[in-house]
């Protein structure tokens, strides 16, 4: 059986490879672990083996792991990236590093007002709903300047960049299409001088294509503890 320690550097090197195949400047993607479903000690495991940036999607879920793992606050990057619903805002605001899924202002008002002043500004991204209808999650690309602008000036909150999360698709080009809208909606709140650095997009099945097309930060679960 391949250990933690083992899949952490196949997923390493498959991005390394990725890197280098598409000519990204070496060092630019970042590995996101994506821990949702496991338990406390399976983070623990990863984070022995040199992995400090954690996914999670549950907040309950999330809050329960937060705790037990507080030994190793310092040395854990925490990301919420499952929706977020507004009557759990305040604790995402005390217990989150990062939450990639922005998509209403009203949710990031409430982040806003409820992030401890003790704490550094909590880092966000914009959720892009690049699949059309068949996702609840999500803004329209052409609602996702106005939504960007707002969030930026919002106070205690630092925006970092996009999410996209495909919907699945047995078909490579129609992952790639929307990947690339996802790219795309990145650069053009860049180009409008917003200052973002982060594009959040990519997972075990599509990394690569996800390197291809710019993600800065893939978020990697299965590939790296097994079926959940
Ligand atoms: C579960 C999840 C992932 C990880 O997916 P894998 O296919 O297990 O790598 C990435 N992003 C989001 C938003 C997820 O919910």
């Amino acid at each position: 059986m391949a250990t933690i320690a083992d899949k952490l550097q196949l997923v390493r090197g498959r991005i390394a490879r990725a890197v280098s195949e598409f000519g990204r400047p070496p060092g630019s993607v970042t590995l996101l672990a994506v821990s949702k479903t496991f338990p406390a000690v399976t983070v623990r495991e990863a984070v022995a083996a040199g992995q400090h940036q954690f996914g999670e999607n549950y907040v309950q879920e999330a809050l329960d792991k937060i705790a037990e793992l507080a030994d190793l606050r310092d040395q854990i990057t925490w990301h919420l990236i499952g929706p977020l619903q507004s009557n759990k805002t305040r604790v995402v605001a005390e217990a989150f590093d990062w939450v990639h899924t922005v998509d209403r202002l009203k949710i990031a008002q409430r982040l806003s007002e409820q992030r401890p002043a003790h704490l550094p500004p909590l880092q966000v991204c914009i959720q892009v709903n690049t699949s059309g209808e068949d996702s609840k999650s999500g803004v329209a690309p052409e609602e996702a300047l106005a939504l960007a602008r707002a969030v930026a000036a919002l106070p205690r909150l630092q925006l970092r960049g996009v999410m996209g999360l495909p919907a699945p698709s047995p078909d490579p080009a129609e992952q790639r299409r929307q990947l690339h809208a996802v790219r795309v909606a990145f650069d053009v709140l860049q180009s409008e001088g917003l200052p973002l650095d982060t594009l959040s997009m990519g997972m075990s099945a599509d990394l690569e294509v996800a390197v291809e097309q710019g993600s800065t930060l893939v978020r990697v679960g299965t590939a790296l503890f097994g079926q959940r």
